[in-house]
């Protein structure tokens, strides 16, 4: 019995090590995205993995404090905006563009929510926003916010012209914080080089190229989950191509039965495999703990050349999860404690670094 015991608890320090190395709570993950920059690469853009570090640390500061004052959504939403914000991730500025040079941006949040009796206009369970290729909206995850929450949306989903049109009329602007900007704001000249020397051929861009820095995040407040995800896409994508980023169940889920989950990399792939509601799926049928259940889900992902991706996700107990396939050698992320201790990584072989 005693052996037993002791080789249970061995067994679950190594479950933790290998997702933080904190025994307090986790309430905020963050991902930047994978398919990292190699040292040389941000040299090569005038930057260190030290900005990516500052703008991590940034992110989680500022989805703590939303935490700590409003609540899950708040967080889930405020770190995210930091991210969007930065060029050095790939959503809102520094978003990766259309093979016609365009940014065209998805987002989506949820909440894991499952009790309630559907009081109100909306079914208090399970609520979810979403919106895809938006070209004006600075910060998509605050559209996405809003097709969940506004009085006026029957909608869970919204696309293009008239997503735009619902979430950037005068009250809902005002209600939701969200700022109209032309597409110009988002294009950068890393992204402008992507896309405009040769139009490549979308296949045959290196991994790197194609997904560099989608962002995400999962909060955790009184037991109850939240996640949200928001990109530009894949670098070179056709007009109108649509990843899993914006997709519930394949790049961003929560089910406070089980956990909170933002994807990053290949979409086409995580919209076939529902891989962020697979995760949850694995948790509540099998009984697996949240990092088993991911492993399990991008281990199955067909292995292919550049790296396929990776997820964040968060339980209800506040052990989180950070998970790529084996070809990813890194995803930019981040945690907080309950304690609003800060940590941060970037390559898969980092140790965490508090900042
Ligand atoms: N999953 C995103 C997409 O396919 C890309 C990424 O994660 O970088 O749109």
């Amino acid at each position: 019995m005693n052996k037993m015991i002791v080789s249970l608890s061995l067994l679950m320090v190594v479950v933790m090590s290998s997702s933080s190395p904190a025994a307090d709570r986790v309430v905020l993950v963050i991902h930047g995205g994978v398919g990292t920059l190699t040292i040389d690469e941000m040299k090569s853009e005038n930057h260190t993995r030290e900005d990516y570090e500052a703008v991590l640390a940034d992110s989680l500061r500022a989805g703590f404090k939303a935490i700590q004052a409003k609540g899950a959504v708040d967080g889930v939403e405020a770190a995210i905006r930091v991210l969007e914000d930065s060029p050095l991730f790939n959503a809102g500025k520094g978003a990766a563009l259309t093979a016609d040079g365009r940014a065209e941006l998805d987002a989506s949040i949820m909440e894991g929510r499952v009790t309630g009796s559907g009081e109100g206009k909306k079914d208090p369970r399970k609520r979810a926003g979403a919106v895809t290729g938006l070209m004006h909206v600075r910060n998509p995850i605050a559209a996405a916010r809003a097709v969940m929450e506004m009085d006026q949306s029957r909608h869970s989903f919204m696309a293009g012209t008239g997503a735009e049109a619902l979430v950037l009329n005068d009250a809902n602007r005002a209600k939701f914080n969200i700022e109209k900007v032309e597409n110009t704001y988002f294009w950068t000249e890393r992204r402008l080089k992507q896309v405009r020397p040769e139009q490549r051929d979308h296949s045959t861009l290196p991994g790197r190229d194609r997904f560099v820095g989608t962002v995400g995040a999962v909060a955790l407040v009184n037991g109850s989950l939240v996640a949200g995800t928001s990109t530009g896409g894949v670098s070179n994508k056709l007009p109108g191509r649509v990843g899993d980023s914006p997709v519930i169940g394949a790049g961003t889920y929560a089910d406070d039965r089980a956990c909170g989950v933002s994807c990053t990399g290949t979409g086409e792939l995580f919209i076939r495999h529902a891989v962020a509601h697979d995760v949850a799926a694995r948790m509540r049928y099998k009984s697996l703990g949240v990092v088993q259940a991911a492993k399990e889900t991008i281990a199955e992902l067909p292995d292919e050349d550049g790296g396929v991706g990776g997820l964040i996700a968060l339980d209800t107990k506040g052990v989180p999860a950070f998970i790529t396939s084996p070809k990813c050698d890194g995803m930019y992320r981040g945690y907080v404690t309950e304690k609003g201790d800060v940590f941060v990584a970037i390559f898969m072989k980092d140790e965490w670094k508090k900042k």
